[in-house]
Parts: structure tokens; sequence; C-alpha cells
């Protein structure tokens, strides 16, 4: 069964394509544009794997995180942040505050689906070349 992926993103250029090259790649997307939607939605929906901006009005990604991470039906769901931001330091950062890992915008399509299935069960990723 291929995994359900939450995009919580406020960018919608950047949602679309993240949803764009999963959905291509034959996975189901939920998608929130606020920290506080992405949440309710991964209580409801119970994703397979969350991934998530940094920086987003309201809720930004590490507040986002602690509530997944802090709720009983959301808490071992993995969540990968994805950032603009890449200075040196960063990823420490970013699995220091508990995200399972870390993708870097820009987005690169002919990666970005590859790196998003690292963090998949074997039994969840649809790629020819894995699993
Ligand atoms: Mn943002």
């Amino acid at each position: 069964m291929p995994a359900r992926i939450l995009i919580i993103e406020d960018n919608s250029a950047n949602l679309e394509l993240i949803e764009y090259l999963l959905k291509a790649a034959g996975y189901q997307t939920l998608a929130a544009t606020d920290g506080a939607r992405g949440v309710q939605v991964a209580r409801e929906q119970r994703p397979d794997l969350v991934l998530c901006d940094l920086q987003m009005p309201v809720l930004n990604g590490y507040e986002v995180l602690e509530q997944l991470r802090a709720h009983p039906l959301t808490r071992l769901i993995p969540v990968l942040a994805v950032t603009a931001f890449s200075m040196p330091g960063d990823r420490a950062k970013v699995i220091e505050a508990g995200f399972d890992g870390y993708l870097s915008k820009p987005i690169e399509p002919e990666q970005f689906v590859r790196q998003v299935e690292q963090y998949l069960p074997g039994n969840m990723i649809r790629s020819p070349t894995k699993g």
C-alpha cells in the first residue's frame, strides 16, 4: 500500500510542487497550508509521514512537531523538516529538535521523491528501484 503523506507548507508554489512530485510517484497526499490545520489533519487522517515547512505563521514547524509528538495519535509519525534555511548546523538543529529528517529547499525534482522514500517503510515505497 502506497504511503499517505501529509504536506504542511504555507507557500502554495512549494506545496503544489511537492504534491505533484509525490502523486506522480504514486503516493497519496494530504495538504495543509498552516501549522494548526496541519496538526488537525494529522490527528484526523494519521498519515504515514509528515513533511513540514519550518517557516510558517501561527505555528512554525518546531511548534507543529511539538504538538504532533505530544498527542498519542500522532506521536510516532515520522516528521521531516523542509526548510529554505541551509546554514551550517541547521541540520543538526532540526534533528536535535526531534525531526526524523531534513530536506532543503529549493526542491530538486529529480531527487526529492527518493529523499522522501528514505524515510518510508519498504512496503510503502512505490519507486521500482527501492523496496
Ligand atoms: Mn514557509
